[in-house]
């Protein structure tokens, strides 16, 4: 039931006129929120300014918890009024429901205790609003409303037992508290905008009538508005439209109120305020540029764990102590909110690639200061800092501490690296740095009710608490409000539209509280608990908003993705009106402007100063760069353009090549020959190959620590001599050879360029069929084809290069492929069975190499293509000429520097000659 219909009715003017006799008049007005208890006291105010006005005393106008919480205070503090309970934080609340949940014959099975504390808490709140508590052992329910009667139980026991109460009883407290002359109370009290009230509200308001208060009913002046109905193609179109629509009607009277309402504004929060951005203030993201909240208000804040200041905060918490992810670390290394990173900033970031290349995946803050230490990139603030938080927590945070010390110890860490930072905090992090304060504040008054925390306790806590923040820094009375469907209720606007008022979306469905049994809330009249109730409910509100403005559109979207969807059925009497008919002009995207306002100019961009110096550093991989797109090989070799690596677990592609070649190097400095493959006792081969692997992973070990560890390296390790031993299975199916050089440092030499390489393996082919020629080995791992050697542009010029730089008698080409089940040599030859299964160019099955006639030719085809290559790169070749267009540039990390993408229309002639 309404207040209107139990209190006798007053017109906000009447209202009003006794507001502004002063606060001797002793006039206080409640609402359902604080959204409209401001923006009642706001039209108060504006109406003193009107009648010219330039002092007057503010206006007792609150949401209905914040009067009963003063009354409570006031009691509280009072001399004359005894055994007042404590009112809990929410905070307190919920660790009593986690204790009474944990202490429960369900706490050992329950895995989301905190969710389940929740939800007891909002069944608590309700069956108390509505009057049921005193029945909810004595219903028949399902397990779940048992339970949470047991639970209910305790914690009611626990909350007398320590003279403690809560929000959802605190009327019912200060109820019994009105009949006490000392208590201060108004002489009248209106309701202001109650579309419903639940039983306890009633109650109370009896109780300040009983009490000799004055209680009158009040609510918002209907307007006679001609609501029309708009039909939008989608949700996203539907938004897009009430922005424009808003900015239009701001723009043809400044003081107008406006107000979007938007069903699952929660959800979709982040689209809103996207949107809303763009239309109302075009630039708004550009540096300088106007903030674009001046115009609109979104009602539902964020949680506070989303705002950068809070994620930092908690980040530093966690990197004190135990292990956390590199991901954190790094993210605070860049971060504006640890001090001296304006006068480090560069620093940092070069320290932060550094160290992406050598830590690990977990990581631990001493761990950490280690590879800062030994990154060679110089950051002392940071060291300092991150230095003086390790030596804090080192000293501090062991064992178990109160919540209060462990508040300290927070506020005292967060010190240590000089959080926020050094540059002045803007408004909105300036009151997101206090609200994260207050719950730090709200975190340490759990003292009251609970046990000592562990350090990870503690901060699991704090983190909870701050998702469970709603927050969003004030920013003004904005003039255009967007709302959720309740907090709509009961505020006046020039103009109004109500969006998202599908059949699914509108009336909401029923939802009764899974802990009291359903026909319990239907029968209190709960209204989310039952259909009728609901749609009851919802068919009022409909009707407000049709007198909630002088303008009122309602609109649906007509599709989600593929699916049809249907308008509401208590919008289907409204009028059907059109866009167009709304006269709303075109608000381009700033993009669009900037775009419509181009000159164009044709720049020819491909060519880069020719290289001066001739040394060239890169290796091969500077011509397999050349050959694959031009502009890569300039970004990365000449710009120094790299991508930013990210720790994996475990071994990468790199790491496992890097301990193959260890390991076979170690072999063969051993071995040395065929010959002494051939002869040595197996125990003997067994000893060096078990060394050998030992000598790798310790070699990998030292270059990045942390990869290769306890049971793991020795798994490793036994992994490497079985590959081991595979392998020299298939050495010893060769002719004779001599190992002469192993990982051999060479200069090279092309186009009047010098590169520096390093060769895996040189053998000399001893015996008839080798003729004193040399193998070049590769070793390989991953993939490899011999076709990449061949052709124009080769991808992998590497075993080319050499080949054409070696002074020695070059008579095979070869990979040597170490992978299990696949262990083989590939490559090219000049003569038959120099090595098992690599063919001559005459009966090569690759198509390339038909292209040659002889070895001679091979070798100099090879020199042709990779001078050509070098001429490129020396002479400032930067073409965005990827060789095999955008499958060359699949995985290259430099597409948004070259903009490859924005060339697709050059680039499909070619492409359908590719796939000719
Ligand atoms: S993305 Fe493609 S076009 Fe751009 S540099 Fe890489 S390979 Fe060249």
């Amino acid at each position: 039931m309404s207040a209107a219909a139990e209190f006798s009715r007053a017109t906000k003017a009447e209202v009003f006129a006794r507001l502004a006799e002063g606060l001797a008049a002793g006039v206080t007005v409640v609402t359902p929120n604080r959204r409209l208890a401001l923006a009642l006291k706001r039209e108060f105010d504006d109406a003193q300014a009107g009648r010219g006005l330039a002092v007057w005393e503010s206006a007792d106008i609150l949401p209905f918890t914040a009067f009963v919480e003063r009354a409570h205070q006031d009691a509280l503090y009072s001399d004359s009024i005894t055994a007042v309970p404590f009112l809990l934080t929410p905070a307190q609340e919920q660790q009593l429901w986690e204790e009474a949940i944990g202490a429960s014959e369900w706490g050992g099975v329950l895995l989301a205790t905190a969710r389940t504390a929740a939800q007891c808490r909002e069944a608590w709140q309700l069956s108390h609003a509505w009057r049921i508590a005193g029945a909810l052992g004595a219903w028949d329910g399902n397990e779940d409303a048992q339970a949470f009667a047991a639970w209910s139980r305790a914690y009611a026991q626990r909350c007398a037992r320590d003279g403690n109460t809560d929000a959802a009883r605190l009327p019912d407290v200060v109820m019994a508290l009105l009949q006490h002359k000392l208590l201060r109370k108004p002489k009248l009290l209106v309701a202001f905008a109650f579309d419903i009230l639940t039983s306890q509200q009633r109650d109370y308001f009896a109780a300040c009538e009983k009490a000799g208060v004055e209680v009158r009913a009040c609510g918002p002046a209907q307007m006679a508005a001609n609501p029309r109905r708009l039909a939008c193609a989608s949700a996203s179109e539907e938004l897009e439209r009430a922005a424009k629509w808003a900015r239009a009607r701001l723009e043809a009277g400044a003081d107008a109120r406006i107000g979007i309402v938007v069903p699952d504004l929660d959800q979709r929060r982040k689209a809103v305020m996207n949107v809303f951005s763009r239309v109302l203030a075009p630039g708004w993201n550009l540096p300088g540029a106007a903030a674009a909240l001046a115009y609109f208000n979104v009602s539902l804040g964020m949680p506070l764990t989303e705002y950068p200041l809070v994620h930092a905060a908690l980040a530093i918490l966690e990197l004190a102590h135990g292990e956390t992810e590199f991901a954190v670390a790094s993210r605070l290394i860049r971060s504006p909110f640890v001090a001296g990173c304006d006068s480090e900033m560069t620093q940092r970031a070069r320290l932060d690639a550094a160290l992406r290349k050598r830590a690990p995946v977990q990581l631990t803050l001493p761990k950490l200061l280690g590879l800062i230490e030994s990154a060679g990139v110089d950051c002392p603030l940071l060291a300092q800092q991150l230095g003086a938080l390790f030596a804090y927590a080192k000293e501090h945070v062991a064992g178990s501490r109160s919540p209060q010390d462990r508040a300290r110890q927070f506020s005292a860490l967060l010190e240590a690296v000089g959080f926020p930072g050094d540059r002045a905090l803007d408004s909105n992090e300036f009151q997101t740095r206090a609200k994260f304060h207050d719950t730090l504040g709200e975190f340490g008054l759990l003292e009251r009710v609970a046990p000592r925390f562990t350090y990870a306790q503690a901060l699991a806590r704090l983190r909870r608490l701050c998702a469970d923040t709603l927050f969003e820094p004030e920013s003004g009375a904005a003039p255009i409000q967007v709302l959720g469907i309740f907090e709509a209720a009961g505020l006046e606007f020039d103009h109004l539209w109500v969006s998202g008022l599908t059949d699914e979306a509108w009336p909401l469905a029923a939802r009764p509280n899974p802990f009291i049994p359903a026909a319990l809330q239907k029968k209190a009249g709960i209204p989310q608990a039952a259909v009728e109730l609901s749609l009851a409910r919802d068919k009022r509100i409909t009707g407000a908003w049709f007198g909630a403005a002088g303008e009122v559109l309602v609109s649906h979207p007509l599709r989600e993705k593929d699916r049809d969807l249907v308008m509401s059925p208590l919008i289907a009497a409204v009028p059907a009106g059109t866009w167009e008919s709304l006269a709303v002009p075109d608000c381009p995207r700033y993009r669009d402007v900037i775009h419509r306002a181009r000159v164009l100019e044709s720049v020819v961009d491909g060519v880069a100063p020719a290289l001066v110096a001739t040394a060239v550093r890169g290796g091969s991989r500077v011509l397999a760069d050349q050959a694959a797109c031009p502009f890569r090989a300039f970004a990365r070799h000449r710009l120094g353009a790299q991508p930013l690596e990210m720790p994996a677990p475990g071994l990468n592609a790199a790491d496992r090549g890097m301990l193959v070649h260890a390991l076979l190097k170690f072999i063969w400095d051993r071995l040395k020959s065929k010959a002494a493959l051939d002869s040595i006792p197996s125990r003997e081969l067994d000893e060096i190959i078990g060394n050998a692997a030992v000598a790798a992973v310790a070699e990998v070990s030292e270059k990045r620590p942390g990869v290769l560890a306890g049971r793991f390296a020795q798994l490793e390790r036994e992994r490497l001599a079985g590959l081991a031993r595979e392998w020299l299975a298939v050495e010893k199916q060769r002719p004779d050879f001599e190992v002469v050089a192993r990982e051999d440092q060479r200069e090279l030499e092309v186009a009047g360029l010098s590169f520096r390489g390093r060769i895996d393996r040189l053998d000399k082919l001893v015996g008839d069929a080798g003729a004193g020629g040399y193998a070049l080995i590769d070793y390989k791992t991953g993939s490899a084809s011999v076709a990449d050697w061949l052709g124009e542009r080769p991808d992998d010029p590497q075993l080319p290069l050499y080949a054409i730089n070696a002074h020695e008698d070059i008579a095979a080409v070869v990979f040597a492929k170490l992978r299990i089940g696949g262990m083989k040599f590939d490559g090219l030859a000049r003569a038959e069975k120099l090595l098992p299964g690599v063919a001559t160019i005459g009966k090569s099955r690759i198509r390339l190499a038909k292209r040659y006639a002889s070895w001679v030719e091979l070798v100099a085809g090879w020199k042709q293509e990779l001078e050509a290559l070098g001429r490129g790169f020396a002479s400032g070749d930067a073409r965005v000429a990827p060789k095999r267009l955008f499958k060359t540039c699949e995985y290259c990390d430099l597409q948004p520097l070259c903009r490859v993408h924005e060339r697709v229309s050059s680039f499909d002639g070619e492409e359908e000659e590719e796939a000719e």
